[in-house]
């Protein structure tokens, strides 16, 4: 008989259930799971100025602003966008590794692009949940403004998490990742580029997702095997 831990009035888990529910695992989506969307935009479209990432410009607001006044002067709108990002598919090994994270872990994907633009992609990584943004689009299909869902959103998320008694491990690769990683009881930067692994020391990196199973087992509070 497994012990029975009583959690909150009328809620009974036994301990096997409690410890797979109380840890999460909160993954950015761009750079980590799928291509830079914007990047791959701008390779289709042949306009480099939209090659520009949270990498590049860590604010992202004046990130944003940029884009859009770019998609204006081209009189480029959303469906031009979802026909690009139509033609993406998830990185090499990313559809294996969420499966087998959710499989370990309650997993969550806490990204900075919009649900208008990232719908085919979860599709193909089947459905997990995700927490983003939403853009404001025109009747002639033109995108006018985004709305943030709030202000440092990856690390209010984490709060979040925190004030309901989850444990969180996060993984990203850019600096709109940070607050997250340093919110979370262990961060994980994937595939980070050079200039972020010097300013972040205190994050482990890795470059393979063998390598971040591994990272993801090691922070855990419990005994898991890959
Ligand atoms: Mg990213």
């Amino acid at each position: 008989m497994p012990n029975i831990v009583r959690v909150a009035p009328e809620i009974y888990l036994t301990n096997q259930i409690l410890e797979s529910v109380v840890e999460l695992a909160c993954l950015d989506l761009e750079g980590v799971l799928v291509p830079e969307i914007w990047i791959s935009f701008a390779e289709k479209t042949g306009i480099e100025e939209l090659k520009a990432t949270t990498r590049d410009i860590p604010d992202y607001d004046v990130l944003m602003k940029q884009r859009l006044s770019i998609l204006n002067q081209h009189k480029l709108g959303l469906k031009e966008i979802q026909q690009v990002i139509d033609t993406l598919a998830p990185m090499d090994g990313a559809l294996e590794f969420v499966d087998w994270l959710r499989e370990r872990f309650q997993v969550v994907i806490l990204s900075d692009t919009f649900y208008e633009f990232a719908q085919p992609l979860m599709r193909q990584l089947r459905w997990p949940t995700l927490f983003c943004h939403r853009l404001e689009v025109a009747e002639d299909g033109k995108i006018v403004d985004y709305k943030l869902r709030q202000k440092d959103p990856k690390r209010a998320s984490i709060k979040a998490f925190h004030s309901l008694n989850y444990r969180c491990i996060a993984a990203g690769d850019s600096y709109n990742d940070t607050t997250m990683l340093s919110e979370a009881e262990a961060g994980i930067l994937f595939k980070a580029p050079q200039k972020v692994i010097d300013e972040f020391p205190q994050f482990p990196s890795v470059t393979t997702f063998d390598d971040l199973k591994k990272q993801f087992i090691a922070a855990s509070n419990r005994k898991l095997e890959l």
